[in-house]
């Protein structure tokens, strides 16, 4: 154990303290107290490290360790802070407080980057409050249009707008304070790779080279509600067995060779009225599919649109299908990739260049900024769990991985 070791666990616990289900995993929803509480420790420690602190309007904080030569376009690292219901410790922690570390040893070791060093905590990765994940870089990157102030709203009904002006954030500035490609030269994030491919292999280093992109569609399937006991079986417009042939489809569709990388889930259902003894008059579900080959996908997609519609006519239902987000997969950069390698190969970490299932934040940057990933290794690959779990051993060869990767990209 040295102070590297040290400091991580401390960051890392001590983070894990702001939660609002204590015992029950870390909750941090964006914009809550725990948020602030979580943000502003970050804050303290950039400044502990003498990082020019900014925060922007929807809640991004750059940490900023000034360079030689400020004209020069900016490297930033980084990651968020906001955790979902119940998920673990080290989700986006490990992106944040590593690259504080990754500062720290380049400081420590007297290196002076030519260009500025930016530390980038993005607001709102987790998807959980709006329904819309990475707010902070979508931001940033010219993603957020006006209307979405007041289209994505949170559980209570809250518009982000109205959270935005409550937390003293000028919601319309968030639509004009975009990155300037010109200015940053490069992202690169550290994450748990929250899968088990590297554990499987034994292999403490990922690089990522392309991020699968999500699209969540919302179906929702009309029947009519009826007495469950009086209604004969040729008589009813039952929407959930209909609900019961899509989950299977989703399921079928992911798996049949249409494509080799893509993945589906349905994580979300519901049903009205909810009783035991009333036919559903209506169920809503969620189906989530993600591939790194966005052809692929959006085949994938009108396959399913076309059976849901072949379903549904059979059985006699009406149905609304909505696509929520359909992102495009991103490719990493190349000629940072290659620097990582040559750093994982100076360190003696032998690494893996593999894909990344989940979305980060690296996803949305990549539109304006070339961007790469580090990954290391989750426990049983477990994420989005209280059990989430990467040990200091891995994390810190993250961290030294990254620091010699900016030392390099920066001098
Ligand atoms: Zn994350």
């Amino acid at each position: 154990m040295n102070f590297l070791h040290l400091r991580v666990e401390e960051h890392i616990n001590h983070l894990a303290t702001f939660t609002s289900t204590p015992g029950h995993g870390v909750t941090r929803l964006v914009y809550s107290e725990e948020d602030r509480q979580a943000k502003s420790y970050i804050k303290q420690e950039m400044r502990k490290l003498g990082l020019d602190v900014e925060e922007d309007e929807i809640g991004n904080i750059m940490g900023i360790w000034h360079g030689k030569n400020p004209e020069l376009p900016q490297v930033w690292t980084g990651s968020h802070v906001d955790a979902p219901l119940h998920g673990g410790k080290y989700d986006g922690v490990v992106g944040v407080i590593g690259g504080l570390e990754a500062i720290r040893i380049l400081k420590e070791r007297g290196v002076q980057p030519k260009c500025d060093v930016v530390l980038a905590v993005f607001s709102s990765e987790e998807p959980t409050r709006f329904g819309v994940g990475c707010l902070g870089s979508r931001a940033l990157t010219g993603m957020i249009r006006e209307e979405d102030l007041d289209r994505w709203c949170d559980d209570h009904g809250q518009s982000l707008r109205q959270v935005l002006e409550s937390n003293g954030k000028q919601p319309e500035k968030v639509l004009r304070q975009q990155i300037n490609p010109a200015k940053v030269k490069q992202f690169i994030e550290l994450h748990i790779e929250q899968g088990d491919v590297l554990e499987n292999k034994g292999i403490p280093i990922g690089i990522v080279d392309r991020i699968a992109a999500p699209s969540e569609i919302q179906l929702t399937i009309w029947g009519e509600q009826r007495h469950a006991g009086s209604t004969p079986m040729d008589l009813r417009k039952d929407p959930m067995p209909a609900a019961a042939e899509v989950i299977l489809l989703v399921e079928r569709l992911n798996t049949s060779g249409i494509s080799s990388s893509s993945v589906g889930t349905v994580g979300k259902l519901h049903v009205t009225p909810g009783a035991s003894n009333v036919i559903p008059g209506m169920v809503e579900l969620t189906v989530d599919i993600r591939d790194v080959d966005k052809a692929k996908k959006d085949e994938l997609i009108m396959e399913l649109e076309k059976s849901v519609n072949d379903i549904c006519e059979r059985r006699d239902l009406s149905w609304k299908w909505k696509i929520n987000g359909n992102d495009s997969p991103a490719v990493m950069d190349v000629e940072t990739l290659h620097v990582i390698k040559q750093c994982a190969k100076e360190l003696n970490y032998p690494y893996l260049l593999m894909p990344s299932g989940a979305y980060h934040d690296a996803m949305i940057l990549s539109r304006k900024v070339p961007s790469n990933m580090i990954f290391v290794p989750s426990q049983d690959g477990i994420s989005h769990a209280p059990e989430e779990f990467t040990s200091t051993f891995y994390i810190v060869k993250g961290i030294e991985l990254l620091a010699l990767t900016l030392q390099k990209i920066t001098a």
